[in-house]
């Protein structure tokens, strides 16, 4: 009897298991080591502080069209020189001079590490039998310094990229074009992200969604889910 409940209890946990057929990450915060350290590094690389950053972007929303730079950016509708022309206007005023922001993505960049325990928790993923596709907020001119941060192409089946599709997430559009992708229906998805509003966005498209807060917890999570 205990065999059989045991079976049967085994057969429960892979047949809740089977329901996830795909996971759908995020890059950065999730593969990579905290943002928090890149904003730091501007800072101490331009001498302006995170908050001045966020003001000079929304006042560069106020002077255009409403959408702050960085969304602009994120969806390929302006280049990266356009985008720190934009965030410079913003900010002298604030500062009374206008800032070089030059090496603005190298600095970005280098404040950031692989997140190891979390790309070993993707390769765990795929090794499990699930397709793989990465969803990442991320910009045109970005893309030789990310890709090489970790082993995409060996991990990822395919990239959806806000700069090269023109939508962002939180935005419907560009979940749904990675489950076009893929060719899976939502429900039978886990999207992991460090940003609760995308999750919240692939929670009512019908994903399972995990919030990264830390590497152990969103371990636990993606495995319970898995049945890993
Ligand atoms: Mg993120």
């Amino acid at each position: 009897m205990a065999d059989g409940a045991a079976a049967a209890g085994g057969r429960a946990a892979a047949e809740g298991a089977s329901r996830i057929e795909a996971v759908v990450s995020d890059f950065g915060g999730v593969l990579t080591t905290p943002l928090m350290a890149s904003f730091l590094a501007l800072q101490d690389a331009h001498g302006v502080s995170a908050e001045d950053f966020g003001k000079a972007m929304r006042a560069a929303a106020k002077a255009g069209d409403g959408e702050i730079p960085l969304f602009k950016l994120e969806k390929g509708e302006i280049s990266e020189p356009e985008f720190l022309d934009q965030l410079r206007d913003g900010l002298e005023p604030l500062l009374g001079h206008r800032p070089e922001l030059h090496r603005f993505r190298e600095v970005f960049f280098e404040a950031l590490d692989p997140n190891e325990p979390m790309i070993d928790l993707m390769r765990e993923c795929k090794r499990s039998g699930r397709r793989m596709a990465l969803l990442t907020n991320n910009v045109q001119e970005w893309e030789p310094l990310w890709r090489t941060m970790l082993p995409v192409d060996e991990i990822f089946e395919t990239i959806v990229d806000s700069g090269w599709v023109g939508y962002r997430k939180p935005e419907p559009q560009i979940y749904e074009m990675t489950l076009e992708r893929i060719g899976i229906q939502a429900e039978a998805c886990l999207f992991v992200d460090d940003i609760e509003a995308n999750c919240e966005a692939a929670r009512e498209l019908g994903f399972t969604a995990v919030h990264y807060r830390e590497a152990g917890q969103t371990i636990a999570e993606v495995r319970g889910a898995l049945g890993l």
